[in-house]
């Protein structure tokens, strides 16, 4: 099959608003977008197992039909040119993204020899905010998520502090 298949790297712990709009927007411009969950090294606590995340991700994006999910222990540039995909997708929220987001790109184009380059899609002004990590801190103390996640994905973060509070506490 031809098409340009495109690739949205990412932790996704978990998956938000911001991530969705992020997939919706890339699903309408390329053929078709693979979610890729890569093991972070420089995040070492994450919420989320990667297989919980991928479920996650599969859950939230079932309804795009161009829009599958995978999870690699590796680099990018590795796992690109094991599915043949060219383009890889970052969001960017605001300056603060540039920095990493620009050094990132540039090594995986070197890295790879120029055959994997980044497409940037800006966020959406509602989502400008939001990042797994704002859902993290204020999940731990017991805030409201709603407008950050899907219902199905708060119920999980939810859950996913109630158990690890029971414990914490022991
Ligand atoms: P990573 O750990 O690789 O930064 P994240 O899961 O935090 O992975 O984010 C994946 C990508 O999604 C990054 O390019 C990030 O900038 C982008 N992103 C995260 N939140 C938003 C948002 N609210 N709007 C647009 N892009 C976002």
């Amino acid at each position: 099959m031809g098409g340009i298949k495109a690739l949205y790297p990412g932790s996704f712990d978990p998956v938000t608003y911001g991530h969705i709009d992020v997939i919706r927007r890339a699903a309408k411009m390329f053929d078709e977008v693979t979610v890729c969950v890569l093991y972070n090294k420089a995040k070492k606590t994450s919420l989320f197992s990667v297989d919980e995340r991928v479920k996650m991700l599969r859950d939230v994006t079932r309804d795009i039909p161009n829009v599958s999910v995978d999870s690699y222990y590796g680099l990018l540039i590795d796992y690109a040119e094991k599915v043949g995909a060219h383009v890889s997708i970052r969001g960017l929220r605001a300056v603060t993204d540039f920095e990493y987001e620009l050094q990132i790109a540039q090594t995986n184009r070197l890295l790879s020899h120029g055959k994997l380059d980044t497409v940037f899609l800006t966020t959406s002004m509602e989502y400008a905010y939001l990042s797994s990590s704002a859902v993290k801190e204020i999940a731990t103390f017991g805030g409201d998520i709603s407008p950050c996640v899907p219902p199905s994905i708060e119920k999980m973060v939810v859950e996913k502090y109630r158990t690890k509070g029971k414990k914490d506490k022991t």
